[in-house]
């Protein structure tokens, strides 16, 4: 693509921003889409210095991540009621000079699930009561699953499930509950800890789904573990996937080239590509 003086920047902002697949998947999705643009990573210490850059440079959209997803909302000028209900913005659109905050992660869940299986009605158990564990269960309780919240600290679990209301347990009642979904939304299985299972596997029954939303590695030591026992597995590169998709939407109005952009991240997470994953 030739980059000119008006070509579009969107760009990821993180602290650290190094490991972000966002750009790789951003810029395949544009180039599929034969869209001007060039997505990039900024390393952002200073918050609202890199805001006020934002809107100075005409920055088309960005992507927010981990530690500005929730101190970003007072430096908007508009947040949708989604980012409102989740307390955190992953995307801001600059709508000619208005920054406006969302959140695409609830519903990339949401769409990743809807690969397998319709969540309407489900039991569907959370593991988590983190930033993206509140996103995702929001999203699929107002889709009509029946969620419940297990969290290693169960008070946290307890605080979230009240104002989202939604049911919640001790971790070591998950099996009793009786899921029909599963869906690890904490840290555990990560690189580089690709030991660690943040259940009991004994709690894997071949009729569940179970999904990751940590995707490095790809299959989880929870994906792998539900895989042999014969259970519906979705990983977490789908959910990575799907945000990214509702985030070009929102800001190119084109539909998102979803199968070219999970290629691109397929590839980047495999081992020959190296760290950048
Ligand atoms: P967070 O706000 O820090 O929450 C982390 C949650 O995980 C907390 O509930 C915490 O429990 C729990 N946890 C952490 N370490 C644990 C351990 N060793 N054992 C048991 N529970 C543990 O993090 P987050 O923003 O929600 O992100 C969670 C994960 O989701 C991260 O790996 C992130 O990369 C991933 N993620 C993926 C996508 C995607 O698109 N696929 C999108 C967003 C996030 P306590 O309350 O007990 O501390």
């Amino acid at each position: 693509m030739l980059i000119q003086a008006h070509t579009p920047v969107y760009a990821v902002i993180g602290d650290p921003v190094a490991h972000s697949l966002s750009p790789i998947m951003h810029n395949r999705a544009l180039a599929a889409r034969g869209l001007p643009g060039v997505y990039v990573g900024f390393h952002v210490t200073d918050l609202p210095a890199a805001i006020a850059g934002i809107r100075a440079l005409g920055v088309r959209g960005v992507s927010v991540t981990l530690p500005h997803k929730v101190v970003v909302i007072p430096l908007l000028d508009e947040i949708d009621e989604t980012a409102r209900a989740i307390g955190a913005v992953n995307t801001i659109v600059n709508d000619a000079g208005v920054l406006k905050g969302t959140n695409t992660d609830g519903a990339g869940a949401l769409k990743a699930l809807a690969t397998v299986t319709d969540v309407t009605g489900r039991r569907t158990a959370i593991l988590g009561a983190g930033g993206a564990a509140r996103a995702v269960a929001r999203a699929l309780s107002k889709a009509g699953a029946k969620v419940a919240l297990f969290n290693r600290t169960a008070a946290r679990a307890a605080a979230l499930a009240r104002q989202l209301d939604l049911e919640w347990a001790p971790l070591t009642n998950l099996a009793q509950w009786g899921p029909e979904i599963l869906i690890n939304a904490t840290p555990v299985g990560m690189m580089p800890d690709t030991a660690a299972l943040p259940v009991n596997a004994d709690v894997l029954d071949p009729t569940m789904v179970v999904m990751d939303i940590v995707y490095s590695p790809l299959e989880t030591p929870l994906l792998a573990a539900a895989r042999l026992r014969g259970c519906t597995t979705v990983d977490g590169a789908h959910m990575l996937v799907f945000q990214g998709a509702a985030q070009f939407e929102r800001w190119t109005g084109v539909a998102a080239p979803v199968a070219v952009m999970r290629q691109a991240v397929i590839e980047a997470l495999s081992p020959a590509s190296g760290p950048s994953s």
